[in-house]
């Protein structure tokens, strides 16, 4: 299986090409040339276990020997704290949720770095190439990312992250590793500041080849395949006659997760619809309501994952739902960036829904959730809960554990959550570096760490 670019100025790739480029040449993302049909296999992997599951679904995809691919996918999810690693919770008849935050960061983007984490050990293996994996956060994505990373051979992370702005619980996720070959650089400024400085430093061609520069960032094919196997399991999870009209929920920032569901479906998954479910930064929303596609102000909220400007993985359904027309997707995606924003004329958003929560709803929806169902959910899964179809079976997918989030939980139902891993974290020592944040100080920090100055 081949992997197409969304503009059509990239030559077709092999599985292990796509993931160890990200981002394609010509600025698109990468997509399989054409979407297997999984439809007549399901009934072959209703028992599977999530790993094996897991791996059978890459195989469809990756040019890794078998045997490769099953060291990286068992070794992913052997971190994970339940051997169910997808758990699904029935909170009533017509009412589930699968809980994804099992995995060592307690948060679902585990379930695709820790694969990712494997894949890029696997390419250093293959090309004797080390690598230097840099990133910037302003939280989730760079603690998954360390936990994707640590201890593995050939490769050292360096996540940048505005000091004294990312939430106590994650800083000790990115800093209390212990793994020496984790530098979590803490800058001065805001998350916007460290991405300014991070692109000066890709510009720097030099650079990037000196010490093997990568990105760790939410468009990696992988990551988006990765996630599209906790719907599969998901789905045959279900009792039999609650398959006919399931809706997964899914609580939205950048569209990686929903996108992964929806191509699920495309493959012959039979989910009946999406509800795309956004905080009160609502681009995404008022898309699904309209066909027009607007950038807005980003406001903080009490789900700060889902806290986005633009959605880095929509030019992948943007192409889809252009009828798979890269020149269309280039130029939609040109406008967009002239002017901060494109309408599409007469959109059906098909099998999609939406809903949004603002912060008062977050509220709200945490103490009614517990309150009739005795069930926690974290201020990011809260926001699925904000309008259910009561015809459909729903899936409300739950992106994080409520512990990472003590303060909104205890202001919505006075309960204090706790988790035996963010406690444990508690009494490790922090080790995180200040670095200014401009390219020659962070170079320099890189070729101190690695030896290089
Ligand atoms: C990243 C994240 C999201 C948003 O997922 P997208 O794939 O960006 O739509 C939602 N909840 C949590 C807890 C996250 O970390």
């Amino acid at each position: 299986m081949n992997f197409i670019s969304t503009r059509g100025g990239s030559e077709p790739v092999a599985f292990s090409e796509a993931v160890a480029r990200g981002l394609a040449p010509d600025g698109g993302l990468y997509l399989p040339e054409s979407l297997p049909d999984i439809s007549a296999q399901l009934s072959r992997w209703e028992w599977l276990g999530y790993a094996d599951l897991c791996e059978e679904f890459f195989a469809l995809f990756s040019d890794l020997p078998r045997e490769r691919l099953h060291s990286v996918v068992q070794s992913a999810y052997s971190r994970f704290d339940t051997p169910q690693v997808a758990p699904m919770i029935k909170l009533d008849e017509r009412t589930y949720v699968q809980e994804l935050f099992h995995g060592p960061t307690l948060a679902f983007k585990d379930f695709a770095l820790q694969v990712l984490g494997g894949l890029y050990e696997e390419q250093i293996a293959r090309t004797g190439r080390p690598i230097t994996v840099l990133g910037a956060t302003s939280g989730d994505t760079g603690a998954a990312a360390i936990h994707g990373l640590l201890g593995r051979q050939g490769v050292n992370i360096f996540i940048l992250y505005p000091d004294g702005r990312v939430s106590p619980l994650q800083e000790r996720q990115m800093t209390c590793t212990g793994a020496p070959n984790v530098f979590p650089l803490a800058i001065e400024g805001t998350f916007d500041d460290a991405q300014a400085a991070l692109k000066d430093v890709f510009n720097d061609a030099a650079f990037k080849d000196r010490v093997g520069l990568s990105a760790v960032n939410s468009i990696n094919i992988a990551r988006i395949l990765a996630q599209c196997v906790y719907y599969i399991h998901a789905f045959l999870q279900l009792p039999k006659e609650r398959r006919s009209n399931v809706e997964f929920v899914v609580p939205t920032g950048n569209f990686g997760n929903v996108l992964a569901g929806w191509m699920a479906q495309r493959m012959g998954l039979p989910a009946k619809s999406f509800r795309v479910a956004t905080n009160q930064n609502d681009i995404l929303y008022r898309f699904f309501r309209t066909g027009r596609y607007e950038l807005g102000e980003v406001r903080p909220s009490h789900a700060p994952s889902m806290d986005i400007q633009v959605a880095s993985n929509f030019e992948r359904f943007i192409y889809f739902a252009l009828g798979e027309d890269a020149a269309a997707t280039r130029s939609a995606m040109e406008q967009f960036k002239k002017t901060g924003s494109f309408f599409l004329e007469n959109f059906d958003a098909g099998s999609f829904r939406t809903s949004r929560a603002d912060d008062a709803d977050i509220l709200r929806i945490i103490r009614r959730v517990k309150e009739d169902y005795n069930y926690v959910a974290d201020p990011h899964t809260a926001c699925g809960f904000a309008e259910l179809d009561p015809e459909a079976t729903s899936v409300i997918l739950s992106t994080a554990h409520p512990a990472k989030f003590p303060a909104v939980i205890a202001e919505a139902t006075g309960v204090e959550v706790t988790s035996v891993s963010l406690d444990a974290l508690k009494a490790l020592p922090i080790v995180k570096h200040r670095v200014a944040a401009e390219k020659s100080a962070i170079e320099g920090f890189i070729l101190t760490a690695l030896g290089k100055a």
